[in-house]
């Protein structure tokens, strides 16, 4: 029996991992849960799989769940603040950790699942794009196991083999192809993007995800993270990764060989499928996703990436070029952007001007401590917030 901490529970992924452990109730018990604000939610998963702790963002929140679980008989301790999600991230009674907080927020729990040795589910791209070579020491230095979530990666995870990261120059790898669905706005007049809605960018057409997701796919940022992301899993460098775009997003990634060989993980677009192959690794079980139907889809299309339409794709390579902190500050700009822009506070083709001048503003340094990190990104906020202000 594998005990589960989901960090994010009520999100998406969240939710979408409870799923999958409901299937499997031999193989996986919940250590704890944990939620931002949404106790409303978060209650009701307790009362479905009691968890041996629940944790929130806050002492309100902490309070009016514990009134709500009192109400239903439910024993369950409650805690709050990043101190407890970093403690059920890392505690002995909890073998696996889903990282399923948005954004930076997730950074500390992940990082202190890392150094206690522990199997990783890595949804929160977020949180390996700010802290990079870091993240990947405490994995190696500390026995955790560093399992990919995003459905990219996941498929990347698959088409290597086994002992790509021990012997990565005999494993004859050239290229890997990130796919990308272009989004809601992948064919819309460039000019008309302007006056994109917050739920016209949110209305995904083949993944339903959280806005600040949703909003990174339509820009394209998202894509960008996943780029620098892959360079830190697979050490691969800025010229080995290529990004093409895949409107039906049913190949989610794939790896070329220097023999003329590409190799590609396809499914339907269901985060279930890494999430359950990430669970049971190295064995499989059922998700509840369909499989697919290649003649029901019909035809796969392929195209390039029109940097003109996506300038953050381009912004995420410059970072990943520049190093050191430069990841960090493109990060946060882009996540004080997304929600100005959910916020109705600026336009959508705002989001990459805003992060293009505070990445000229602030010159990146080298991440010699997480303390670097963090006063990378909270530089990079206030330089947005007050280009917001201007
Ligand atoms: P979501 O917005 O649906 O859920 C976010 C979760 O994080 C919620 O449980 C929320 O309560 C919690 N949270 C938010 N802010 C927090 C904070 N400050 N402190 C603690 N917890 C906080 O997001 P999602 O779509 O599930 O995405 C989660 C992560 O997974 C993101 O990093 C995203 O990029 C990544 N991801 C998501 C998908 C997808 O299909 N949804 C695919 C690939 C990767
Ligand atoms: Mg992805």
């Amino acid at each position: 029996m594998q005990r589960i901490t989901i960090l994010g529970a009520t999100g998406s992924i969240g939710v979408s991992t409870l799923d999958v452990v409901a299937r499997h109730p031999d193989r996986y018990a919940v250590y704890a849960l944990t939620a931002h604000r949404n106790v409303q939610q978060l209650a009701k998963q307790c009362e479905q799989f009691l968890p041996k702790v629940a944790v929130v963002g806050t002492t309100e929140a902490a309070d009016a769940l514990h009134k709500i679980l009192q109400q239903k008989n439910l024993n369950i301790p409650v805690a709050y603040g990043e101190a407890a999600l970093c403690a059920v991230a890392s505690a002995t009674e909890c073998d696996m950790v889903m990282a399923a907080i948005v954004g930076a927020a997730g950074l500390a729990p992940a990082m202190a699942a890392a150094h206690a040795g522990k199997k990783i589910l890595l949804a929160n791209k977020e949180a390996l794009v700010m802290s990079g070579q870091l993240f990947m020491d405490a994995v190696t230095e500390n026995g955790a196991t560093l399992l990919p979530i995003d459905s990219e990666h996941n498929a990347v995870f698959q088409c290597l083999p086994q002992d790509y990261r021990r012997f990565p120059s005999s494993a004859g790898v050239q290229k890997i192809l990130l796919t990308a669905s272009g989004g809601p706005f992948l064919h819309r007049p460039v000019s008309s993007l302007d006056m994109v809605t917050p739920e016209e960018a949110v209305a995904h057409p083949n993944w339903v995800m959280g806005r600040k997701i949703s909003v990174d796919s339509a820009t394209m940022m998202n894509k960008g993270l996943e780029v620098i992301e892959a360079h830190w899993l697979f050490g691969a460098a800025a010229n080995q990764i290529e990004v093409v775009i895949h409107p039906q997003s049913v190949i989610h990634s794939m790896v070329s060989y220097v023999d003329g060989s590409v190799l590609a993980q396809l499914g339907n677009p269901d985060m279930r499928t890494p999430i359950a192959h990430a669970m049971a690794y190295p064995e499989r079980i059922t998700s509840g996703v369909l499989s697919l139907d290649l003649t029901q889809i019909g035809q796969l299309n392929f195209e390039r990436p029109d940097l003109l339409r996506f300038p953050c794709l381009q912004l995420a390579f410059d970072a990943l070029q520049a190093g050191g902190t430069a990841p960090a500050i493109l990060n946060a700009a882009n996540e004080v952007a997304v929600e100005a822009f959910l916020d109705r506070k600026i336009g959508f083709r705002v989001i990459d001007q805003l992060i293009a001048r505070v990445m000229d503003a602030l010159p990146p340094c080298p991440v010699s401590s997480m303390d670097v990190l963090f006063e990378a990104d909270s530089h990079s906020r206030e330089m947005a917030r007050e280009f917001i202000r201007l």
